[in-house]
């Protein structure tokens, strides 16, 4: 089965859309996201006009502030506190990557934790290992929905990660062991991956290495999510070989058309999220 994700995030936007229309109606206002791009790096300026585009078709206030890649950070973190203190903003977003000059760590840690809808302040990473509500990032979040989607029970499943980045490989693996999964997380100096993936119900690969989880390395009926995005010559492909994989596999995301449309659907969610925890 190659699973929709282009489908799934727009049955989720859907959701989304018929959730605001409801908050519109019980607090007279609707959640808002703003985005802060800075410089004009191609891939960015096309990520935050997909968002923008879907913040707005789901009925949220969206406003993205575009910065010179030259600014100087202290305009940047002094924005971000400004935002922090604006009613009308539930979510912020920096678009990574950020310019050299500035400190991602710095102004990660500068959004309030309860405005990261990226998930990515320390205080929301922290709850997530703790099992308290928290954003959690936008990527792992799809993941997880469309693997639920496939198998609802994750009861004792073996689940093998491929990756361990704070933003993809860490995340999911909590998501995961939350819901009861025997989880391994699995990296570059791995000792034999493919071993490892031959006994997984389900893999996730998050690596941004081309087509690396080969078919011979799936057990048949397994779930495998391919995060990956990769340019090749071929065009774009994920971690996984698909056209192998798809073979031995019960079900299998494409790429494109897999994770990426369920990332953007995600932060929207996050933004609906940190909007009604705010009115709690
Ligand atoms: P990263 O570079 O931060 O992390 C890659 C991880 O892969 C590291 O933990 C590394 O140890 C591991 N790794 C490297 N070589 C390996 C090997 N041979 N075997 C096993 N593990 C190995 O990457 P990231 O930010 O997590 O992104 C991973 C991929 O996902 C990239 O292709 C990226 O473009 C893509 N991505 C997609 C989305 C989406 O929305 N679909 C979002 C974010 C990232």
């Amino acid at each position: 089965m190659i699973i929709d994700g282009k489908k799934i995030a727009s049955e989720l936007r859907e959701e989304l859309k018929q959730e605001v229309l409801k908050l519109r109606e019980k607090y007279n206002k609707v959640p808002g996201l703003t985005v802060i791009l800075i410089g004009d790096m191609a891939p960015s300026q096309i990520y935050v006009r997909n968002k923008e585009k879907s913040a707005i078709e789901v009925g949220l206030k969206s406003e993205v502030l575009r910065y010179k890649e030259t600014i100087d950070e202290k305009i940047i973190l002094d924005k971000i506190k400004e935002l922090n203190k604006d009613d009308d903003v539930s979510g912020i977003l920096v678009q990574l990557p950020l310019p050299k000059h500035i400190n991602k760590q710095k102004v990660i840690e500068t959004i309030l934790p309860s405005k990261d809808v990226d998930g990515f302040h320390p205080m929301n990473v922290g709850n997530l290992s703790s099992g308290y509500e928290s954003s959690i990032p936008c990527t792992p979040l799809g993941c997880y929905l469309l693997i639920k989607k496939i198998e609802p029970n994750l009861n004792g499943k073996k689940a093998v990660i491929v990756g361990r980045s704070n933003l993809n490989g860490k995340p999911m693996t909590q998501l995961l062991l939350k819901e009861n999964c025997t989880v391994t997380i699995t990296h570059s100096k791995t000792k034999n991956l493919k071993a490892e993936c031959l006994e997984a119900d389900i893999i996730v690969a998050a690596v941004g290495i081309p087509e690396l989880v080969k078919g011979d390395w799936v057990k048949k009926d397994a779930i495998i999510i391919d995060v990956g995005i990769n340019k090749t010559n071929k065009g774009i492909v994920g971690d996984v070989a698909f056209k192998e994989v798809s073979k031995v596999a019960k079900a299998l995301t494409p790429v494109p058309g897999g994770v990426g449309p369920m990332t953007i659907a995600c932060l929207l969610k996050n933004t609906v999220e940190c909007f009604k925890r705010s009115q709690k």
